[in-house]
């Protein structure tokens, strides 16, 4: 079935408030197993409120809308619904008790004349009691009960209750199945890389479908289908993750909904009994840092440099002075000497480095922004690789942060998977 959403408000179009409503809603309804082809943000405008409703209908099974339920003059989300429908309004006595708890709840002494208002309802409408707040959702039927629209109240602390403890059930009766989803989780490899190699699958496959979503330096693969019960909807999925492992082996890291990056490298870490030291330049610590976001990290983290100067570079990790002379800070070699000078002297098993140029400036016609370096330090062996990241310094560190993860778990798993 096919679901569409319109935000109602104007201070959604100033910019003023950030639509995270629909946000939560599109979410919501896609693990529903609704499609959903549009979402509207519209002013408190009537014509142009009608004209959205109007047009939603037409398209899609199932309107939702948020915001414009409150007592004040512009809101005008229900009479508007209402007039798209040809339904008039009636006061309702259950809602109109309602209203009066709520403030009677809350000791307060007058109720202006303009609350009534959100006790009146369209005819035929089922009412959605707010137990946050005075305004009822409500769910209206159209087009000779084929379609429905759905008003919600915008607060988020009202529409989120509102949605999941009666819209839910309502559209899971509607739409009869069920739906799972698993999730697969990809790092060191760009959005673009990943998709051109499951096209095949993407354009392929109707039940289940992929929902790729891009993060920083990781790629995260939904895969969810729908069938008549949980145990069929699994069985669906589980060919198709299959698949994505074969075709993305090692760069799979996970295929835990909740599961980082980090904690996976750390779970690693401890599999395999080795200690772990940093070693950073331009990322001044955000590696350590994300590592220690990991509870029961202290176990395998034995500790981080930041060396920002070459001073330090030297002092700290023994990087030999003619290394930085020759080949600079941001090199290969450099980042080589950082990782084996953080292992060896601080006796862990494996050391991860970055040396680059976050930027802005500081770069040379062979040294662009963006450039990095880092190496991995295991088994007495260095691996190396150079990245150039594009975007501001802060992206360049947050990739760089990523990429060297990717590396230190692409390493771990070739020295120690499957040869203990
Ligand atoms: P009220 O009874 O509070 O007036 P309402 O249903 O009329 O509720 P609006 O007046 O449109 O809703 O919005 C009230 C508040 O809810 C906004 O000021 C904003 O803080 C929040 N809100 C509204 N729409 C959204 C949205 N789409 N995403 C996030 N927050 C929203």
């Amino acid at each position: 079935m096919i679901a569409e959403l319109i935000s109602v408000g104007t201070e959604l179009l100033l910019g003023n408030i950030v639509n995270t409503n629909a946000a939560f809603l599109s979410e919501k309804l896609a693990l529903l197993g609704y499609s959903v082809y549009f979402q509207t943000t519209v002013g408190d405008n009537r014509e142009r409120l009608y004209m959205a409703i109007k047009g939603a209908l037409d398209r899609s099974d199932v309107v939702i809308l948020s915001g414009g339920l409150g007592p004040t003059e512009d809101d005008l989300t229900k009479e508007t619904a209402a007039e798209v429908l040809g339904a008039s309004l009636y006061e309702d006595p259950s809602v109109k008790e309602s209203i009066q708890d709520y403030f009677k709840q809350r000791k307060s002494k007058k109720i202006t004349e303009n609350n009534w208002k959100q006790a009146m309802v369209p005819e035929g409408a089922k009412i959605l009691p707010n137990a946050n707040g005075t305004a009822p959702g409500l769910i209206l039927s159209a087009k000779e009960g084929t379609k429905y629209v759905i008003l919600l109240p915008g607060p988020p602390g009202e529409l989120k209750p509102m949605f999941e403890e009666q819209v839910e059930p309502f559209l899971s009766d509607l739409e009869p199945g069920t739906i799972y989803s698993q999730m697969v989780k990809i790092h060191g490899i760009g959005e673009s890389v990943v998709e051109d190699q499951i096209k095949d699958l993407i354009d392929g496959l109707e039940n289940p479908t992929i929902a790729p979503y891009a993060k920083t330096g990781e790629v995260h693969l939904r895969v969810t289908a729908k069938a008549a019960s949980r145990k069929e909807a699994k069985k669906l999925v589980q060919p198709v993750c299959e698949e994505l492992k074969k075709r993305f082996r090692r760069a799979v890291y996970t295929m835990k909904e909740d599961e980082t990056l980090e904690e996976n490298i750390v779970a690693l870490l401890k599999k395999y009994d080795l200690t772990l030291a940093t070693a950073e330049s331009c990322t001044g610590g955000l590696l350590a840092g994300r590592l220690v976001n990991v509870p029961g990290v202290s176990e395998v983290f034995s500790q981080g440099f930041v060396t920002y100067s070459n001073k330090a570079k030297r002092k700290l990790l023994d990087v030999s002075k003619s290394t930085l002379k020759k080949h600079g800070a941001v090199s290969k070699q450099t980042a080589k000497e950082m990782a084996s000078g953080a292992a060896i002297l601080t006796g862990a098993d494996v050391a991860v480095s970055i040396t680059g140029l976050a930027g802005p400036g500081g770069a040379t016609k062979e040294k662009p922004v963006g450039m990095v370096c880092m190496s991995c330090y295991i088994k007495e062996k260095n691996y190396v690789k150079e990245y150039y990241f594009t975007g501001n310094r802060q992206k360049i560190r947050e990739n760089s942060v990523v990429y060297a993860l990717s590396l230190l778990r692409q390493c771990i798993l070739e020295n120690y998977e499957n040869k203990n």
